[in-house]
């Protein structure tokens, strides 16, 4: 009797909560095929293709949504979007989407002992109304589980260049204050509709407002001069933070999201890289992705982390080339396929709008190998607080599914059955369950749906709703089920 009660006790212990340091490595806007590892010879991404060979690549990866807000969200929360009001792409001025007492995957692990940081872009909103941009930029990331933050507002496409440090605007002056609005200051203020011979980079659609480096925005600034950055700049100093932020946090477990701003517009990647891909500065930023990925594994090296820290890199939503400047994304892509084999991109339902990069690596606790269990953003509060031991409150998290045992590859685990998409303000869904994909397109109150067989079909060619009604039926059921629960 003894002995079976000391076996009890080792196994619940082997399966007491374990404590690495997490790091989630988000892209932004990188497509399935804009890798190396998933086989694209286009464009060269040695640091990821090594996270990848030392850890676990999913072909079956999701993001929540097809656009940067509503993924965030969702990846935080642990609750699809389209549940919440707001949370679609976030204007200038947004005030905070995730409200201060939502549990998100920083609060959930902070209650394990975790210290916790956001560097790099937000995009969820800052302030109650609005942001206070000359005073306390709160709420935030710091009233939602964050100790810190560095970082870019809102998404560099939309006003201010600015950086975001706890609850100030860095190195702001008070004599010179920031105004943000969405009309024109005053009659003489250079856009790029009236100065567009002086862009570096030009325009193609939207994007002509206020000019900051040579780059023309959506949305008006003043001030803050001494504030701005140079969008050269952001990847090297959202490195140089993490660097410094992970050492300072040696003794302790520590919890870094990383957002890039790679490879979203404007595509304007420090000197260095510019040039180096032969695809433009679209394949120039992804280089600039890759170079900030071998920097994390550098630090973790340098260390002794790397057997200590569990990595996720993953992706906000899937390709697209034009998003609004003339950087040559569609001239110089040859025979690149940024999506990859799937039908779709950025805004889409189809695979391509969500089904991206993937890899988990654990040094010394997940075995190396490709894995084809359906896992996804959403899963990340959930998963995070059943690996450090922390329960979900009720009433939260409401979409997020534990898949940690597949996230670290162990024996016979599950990922998800099935994963809904959606799109920026959840209008059009995608299902996927096994190998069958719904599709439920929502034009004009017009609901109609599609359905693809995966195992055949990879890339949602052939609609087979009308071949299999039974199966659509069981589907749009399910979806509706989903979307009302
Ligand atoms: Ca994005």
């Amino acid at each position: 009797m003894k002995s079976i009660l000391a076996l009890i006790a080792s196994f619940s212990l082997s399966h007491a909560a374990e404590k690495p340091n997490i790091i989630v490595i988000m892209a932004d806007d990188l497509g399935w095929g804009d890798v190396s590892y998933n086989g694209t010879a286009a464009v060269k991404t040695p640091n990821i293709d090594k996270l990848a060979a030392e850890g676990i690549r999913f072909n079956s990866g999701y993001c929540s949504a097809s656009t940067c807000t509503p993924t965030r969200y969702s990846m935080l929360t642990g609750t699809y979007a389209f549940r919440a009001k707001n949370t679609g792409i976030a204007p200038p001025n947004g005030p905070a989407i995730i409200r201060p007492g939502t549990p998100t995957f920083a609060s959930l692990v902070k209650e394990a002992g975790y210290s916790t940081a956001v560097i790099g872009k937000w995009h969820l909103g800052l302030g109650d109304e609005k942001p206070d941009w000359n005073g306390d930029l709160k709420p935030g990331p710091l009233e939602i589980g964050f100790d810190h933050c560095l970082l870019l507002p809102t998404t560099n496409d939309r006003v201010p260049q600015v950086f975001v440090e706890d609850h100030r605007v860095r190195n702001l002056d008070p004599a010179d204050p920031l105004w943000i609005g969405d009309k024109i200051p005053t009659p003489d203020h250079p856009t790029g509709e009236t100065h567009r011979e002086t862009l570096k980079l030009d325009w193609s659609h939207g994007h002509n407002q206020t000019i900051h480096n040579g780059i023309s925005r959506i949305g008006f600034y003043t001030g803050g001069l001494k504030a701005r950055y140079r969008d050269e700049d952001l990847a090297d100093e959202w490195v140089k933070q993490s660097r410094k932020w992970i050492t300072s946090k040696n003794e302790q477990p520590f919890l870094l999201f990383f957002a890039a701003h790679d490879i979203h517009v404007p595509r304007m990647p420090h000197e260095r890289f510019q040039g180096k891909s032969g695809l433009g500065l679209r394949g120039d930023s992804i280089l600039q992705f890759d170079w900030c990925v071998g920097e994390l594994m550098k630090c973790l090296d340098e260390l002794k982390l790397a057997e200590k820290t569990l990595i996720i890199l993953c992706s906000d939503n899937g390709p697209v080339l034009d998003d609004g400047y003339k950087d040559e994304a569609v001239e110089k892509l040859g025979n690149h396929n940024p999506s990859g084999p799937f039908r779709g991109g950025k805004y889409s339902v189809f695979e391509g709008g969500t089904r991206t990069p993937f890899v988990t690596r654990w040094k010394g606790r997940i075995q190396p190998g490709v894995s084809d269990q359906i896992v996804c953003t959403v899963d990340f509060p959930a998963s995070f607080a059943a690996l450090t031991g922390v329960k979900v409150p009720a009433n939260s998290c409401l979409d997020s599914v534990n898949v940690m045992p597949a996230l670290l590859g162990e024996k016979d685990a599950k990922g998800r059955e099935s994963v809904l998409q959606q799109d920026n303000r959840g209008t059009s869904f995608g299902l996927r369950e096994g190998n069958w994909k719904l599709i439920r397109n929502a034009e004009k109150n017009k609901v109609s749906h599609q359905l693809f067989d995966l195992s055949k079909d990879p890339s949602e060619k052939t609609n087979v709703a009308a071949q299999f009604p039974e199966e659509r039926k069981r589907l749009i059921a399910l979806l509706d089920q989903i979307i009302a629960k």
